[in-house]
Formats: structure tokens, sequence, C-alpha cells
């Protein structure tokens, strides 16, 4: 289930804790979970609505390869 998003920085907000999984988070492009410096995150699961939103607000500019593709969408020249 996909309810209202509740910060800029997030593009999904899937609250799915009804159906016994978490409340999972999709931060828009460009942002990162700061929540593990080695590995970048994304999208994470959490227990309660204000854990995630502080997890947003904690939240990173991501300058990951992925995020770099999005951001240069409008380039003319993309090398893979
Ligand atoms: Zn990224």
């Amino acid at each position: 289930m996909t309810g209202p998003v509740p910060h800029k920085k997030v593009e999904f907000w899937d609250d799915e804790r009804k159906l016994g999984n978490s409340l999972i988070v999709t931060l828009v492009r460009g942002w990162k979970f700061n929540e593990d410096v080695m590995a970048v995150e994304h999208v994470l699961g959490f227990d309660t609505k204000a854990e995630a939103l502080n997890a947003v607000r904690a939240s990173v500019q991501c300058d990951c390869k992925d995020c770099a593709i999005s951001a240069k969408d409008d380039a003319p020249t993309l090398s893979i």
C-alpha cells in the first residue's frame, strides 16, 4: 500500500506493516540513507513512522552511479 509522501526527499512510502512487513521508504534520486557509511542505501524498511522520518531527515546527498546517471538524464552523452 502506498500512502501519502510525508517528505520531499521521499519517492515512495510503502506502509506494509499490516501485511507483516516493514514501512518501506524509497528516497528520491540523489539522496541516500546515512545509516551505513559502507553501503549505499536508497531504500530501507522501518518499524515506525517516526523512525523512518528521522532517517529521511538524516539522509545525505548521493552521488553513486545510479544517482549520477539519473541526474544527467538530459545530457546527450552517457558512457556506461
Ligand atoms: Zn545514489
